[in-house]
């Protein structure tokens, strides 16, 4: 186990705690992404664990050696963690070398520009080397502040919403690339993130957060099919609930008919089924009551999604451009999957 986090609380105001209860664990070569809404608690944690905050309560560890608790602080320039702001955060008066040679005081001074060099080049930057932050572009000055944090390195990089500053075409890039030098380089990271796609995209496993407490750990597969709470179900994208009496069994009756469950359930349930688990069809004499209404149609090249009215409520479907329906079609829903059953949320 690489990093440990265990109930890590914090409070800027008395009896409001911003982080709350916050626990999990971190694996070698492992990228995790904490993930939620703005203001749930993803940068305090990340500055908890970089040692910008003392916890009320908790501790963190890395490599089984304590580095926070309230009592005891390790400063953050000996916590072998590596950071990555937002704004990049590179000192603009020096070339990208020196920005990484910076970092690099623990080797001799000859070797320093060597070695920073490497790192620059492995970061697809060396060409660049001599240019100060103003000469170069957002996704390359996060290429160089990337380089600086992982030249010494540490055992940890901690990445705060560090693709936020960048269009959405060098955002996509950026990340692709930083992953990829994460992973050949074999280090552990922290993404802070509130966009959905890109902790799917980038993390091996995400932790979401809301209102200071973490509602669910998984990988992302999990957290996106195998939603645990109605907010990681609706964070995560688009979904449709279903708020029904269960009978014990795994099915339950909805106004689209007999919905298969991922467990057996009894009493008030809410369960979820995402828009890509269902799909539409021609009625071919479907009784009325079973048949909708195309009420909206957002097409958007390789997919397209409707949205469904049946019996007063809206159903969303994500469906490939080959199902061609037009707004007034009438359609019966089918479901693919089954529905996922829902816990209460702890907020
Ligand atoms: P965002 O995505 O907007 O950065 P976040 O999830 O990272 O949000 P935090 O920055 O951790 O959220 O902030 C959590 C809460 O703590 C917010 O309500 C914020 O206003 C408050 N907060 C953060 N830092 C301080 C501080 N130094 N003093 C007082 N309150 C703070």
């Amino acid at each position: 186990m690489l990093l440990e986090v265990t109930n890590l609380v914090k409070e800027f105001e008395k009896g409001k705690p911003v982080v709350n209860r916050v626990s999990f664990n971190l694996f070698e070569d492992e990228i995790f992404a904490l993930l939620g809404p703005s203001g749930c608690g993803k940068t305090t944690s990340l500055r908890l664990i970089a040692g910008f905050e003392s916890p009320d309560d908790g501790e963190v560890k890395l490599n089984g050696k304590t580095l926070s608790t309230p009592q005891m602080q390790v400063p953050p320039q000996k916590r072998g963690i590596g950071f990555v702001f937002q704004d990049y955060a590179l000192f603009p008066h020096m070339s990208a070398l020196d920005n990484v040679a910076f970092g690099l005081n623990h080797l001799p001074r000859h070797k320093r520009k060597v070695f920073a060099e490497e790192v620059l080049c492995r970061t697809g930057m060396g060409d660049y080397k001599d240019r100060g932050p103003s000469e170069l572009s957002g996704g390359q000055q996060q290429r160089v502040a990337l380089a600086r944090a992982i030249a010494p390195k540490p055992q940890l990089i901690l990445l705060d919403e560090p693709f936020s500053n960048l269009d959405a075409m060098l955002r996509d890039s950026t990340r692709k690339e930083v992953r990829a030098i994460l992973k050949k380089a074999g280090m552990s990271a922290i993404l802070v993130t509130h966009d959905q796609e890109e902790a799917l995209s980038f993390a091996d496993r995400i932790a979401v957060m809301n209102n200071g407490r973490i509602e669910q750990i998984g990988t992302p597969e999990e957290v996106y099919y195998k939603p645990k709470t109605k907010f990681v179900a609706q964070f995560l994208g688009r979904t449709n609930l279903f708020e029904v009496e269960a009978g014990g069994s795994n099915e339950i009756e909805t106004n689209i008919g007999p919905i298969k469950l991922d467990c057996n359930a009894c009493g008030r349930v809410v369960c979820s089924i995402r828009p890509e688990h269902l799909t539409i069809e021609k009625p071919n004499g479907s009784s009325p009551e079973k048949t909708g209404l195309i009420v909206g149609r957002e097409f958007k090249g390789h997919d397209i999604t409707y949205h469904v009215l049946l019996k007063g409520e809206r159903y969303i479907v994500h469906t490939d451009n080959r199902i061609l329906f037009n707004p007034d079609d009438k359609v019966v829903l089918r479901v693919l999957e089954p529905a996922v059953v829902l816990q209460e949320s702890m907020n």
